[in-house]
């Protein structure tokens, strides 16, 4: 086999990033937008000693479980890496993943692991659920504004004004601010040069209030003739918020530190529904409201986000007498639905901003329940066990939602000391959850459930909320 041959391939599995695998005279290949069950004819573009990287050439026969992506421009964005995939194959592939993961890495055996796997919970409708976006602004070939998205691993925009995982309303906001743009000369920023106005646009929008937020990043300190950019977007129905952020930096983060509101309120309100989890996920009347700024961190799909909080809630068993922990609790999201139950529920984030939004949204909500501390989850637990008598020393039920990297050792065995009745884990990377799960089960607790929801319909991300109860 050398570079650039051609040869015929069957793809039998699937990759961690969604690539198609197949195995060829001894060698494994990986091909990206390849589906599992293709026919297919691959160059090979990369040669390792026993596996290999190839492309699609032509498909031969197409798999079963292939679909026409109903997106234009999916295979240059990859934002979408599974997009060619039926939905329900896509959900297969998550709950398997985490399957897996618990089996090989977590060292559970798959007896154990199908006895308490409950099915995934996905879409309806698995569209138009991004509650934010964020276009960079550039130039085309002929010098005209675009906005788009970047195109994988690179930084050249792909003009586009609707994301199907994004609301129809992006379009009409983003024509209102190219035609503000070129009505007043005002130019897109150029990343290789440095120069340039405008970097990105960030569109947020409530789901529940239909409230809309945009805010320009801009490279500079303020926009010229703005009260013609307010003019034009204040038409647009539901529009709540317009302001600058200022980013004067080379780096490839999208927010500065500085927002100006020019028009409306600092913010937006969204609401997050309790559900039903005993009735498919029926909506209830309890609703906490969450005040969204242009920084803050806040789930972006909101549908799957209430089934996610609301099967956590249940899976922490609360009555009314429980003292809680949400560790990683950012904003205070899992935490203001948890107090509806529990008798107090403390929060840690490290992230001075989020806590300060969370206390914020208590108050909001007049929930007084609850009480936020800003630091290290493996510094605040350890610091709060050794210092402190009472309840919380010895909470009911802790919960964990921690970034991909997962939870640091020192706060598992925190936790371990702390011996609540249940821990709740919520993550978004099987392998550190499995690892996890090993050092809690060999800690004394019993894995009961593992649900996988689809937080981020047809990329290859996955959500898992687990439950572990103490023996
Ligand atoms: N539970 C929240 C946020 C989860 S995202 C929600 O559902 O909205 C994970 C959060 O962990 C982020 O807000 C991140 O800032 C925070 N974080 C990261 N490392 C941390 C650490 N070592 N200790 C505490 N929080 C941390």
């Amino acid at each position: 086999m050398q570079k650039n041959d051609i040869f015929e391939l069957t793809i039998t599995d699937m990759g961690i990033d969604g690539e198609g695998i197949g195995k060829y005279e001894g060698m494994t290949f990986f091909v990206k937008d390849a589906v599992i069950g293709d026919k297919i004819l691959a160059k090979a573009i990369k040669l390792k000693k026993n596996y290999g990287y190839a492309r699609v050439e032509e498909v031969i026969t197409p798999s079963t479980f292939r679909v026409a992506p109903p997106c234009p421009i999916y295979r240059q964005c990859g934002g979408c890496q599974i997009q060619p995939l039926s939905y329900e194959k896509q959900l297969e592939f998550k709950e398997q993943k985490v399957r897996n993961d618990l089996i090989r890495l977590g060292g559970f055996s798959a007896e154990e692991i199908d006895s308490i796997m409950e099915p995934a919970v996905g879409m309806e409708t698995p569209y138009r659920y991004r509650n934010k976006a964020q276009f960079p602004v550039g130039y085309d070939k002929e010098q005209n504004i675009v906005t788009g998205f970047y195109a994988a691993r690179s930084h050249n925009i792909i003009p586009v004004d609707d994301c199907l995982l994004s609301v129809e309303e992006n379009s009409a906001i983003l024509s209102e601010i190219k035609a503000y743009m070129d009505e007043c000369h005002v130019t897109p920023y150029n990343e290789s040069t440095g120069k340039g106005l405008i970097r990105h646009i960030l569109i947020r929008y409530g789901f529940t209030t239909k409230e809309i937020m945009v805010c320009l990043i801009i490279n500079g300190k303020s926009l010229p003739s703005w009260e013609k950019l307010i003019a034009r977007l204040e038409k647009i129905p539901g529009m709540t918020s317009i302001s600058i952020n200022i980013n004067r930096e080379d780096t490839n983060v999208i927010l500065g530190n500085t927002t100006r509101c020019l028009w409306g309120q600092p913010f937006i309100t969204d609401y997050i529904h309790l559900r039903d989890c005993e009735n498919d996920f029926a909506a209830t009347d309890t609703a906490i409201a969450y005040r969204i700024s242009p920084q803050s961190f806040y789930q972006v799909n909101p549908v799957q986000t209430e089934k996610l909080y609301s099967t956590a809630l249940s899976y922490a068993g609360l009555t009314g007498d429980e003292y809680v922990w949400d560790l990683y609790c950012g904003i205070g999201t899992i935490s203001l639905f948890l107090s509806q139950k529990a008798k107090k529920v403390y929060g840690v984030e490290i992230v001075p901003r989020a806590i300060e939004d969370a206390k914020q949204n208590a108050q909001l909500n007049h929930i007084e329940n609850t009480e936020f501390f800003v630091g290290k989850a493996e510094e605040v637990l350890p610091s709060f066990y050794k210092n402190t008598r009472g309840e919380m020393r010895h909470p009911d039920v802790i919960v964990v939602d921690p970034p991909r990297k997962g939870c640091d050792r020192l706060c598992l065995d925190t936790m371990l000391k702390m011996q609540p009745h249940r821990i709740v884990y919520v993550s978004c990377d099987p392998a550190t959850l499995a690892r996890d799960l090993r050092i809690l089960a060999d800690g004394g607790y019993t894995l009961k459930k593992v649900r996988v929801f689809d937080q981020f319909c047809h990329t290859t991300h996955v959500e898992t909320v687990t439950l572990l109860v103490r023996k």
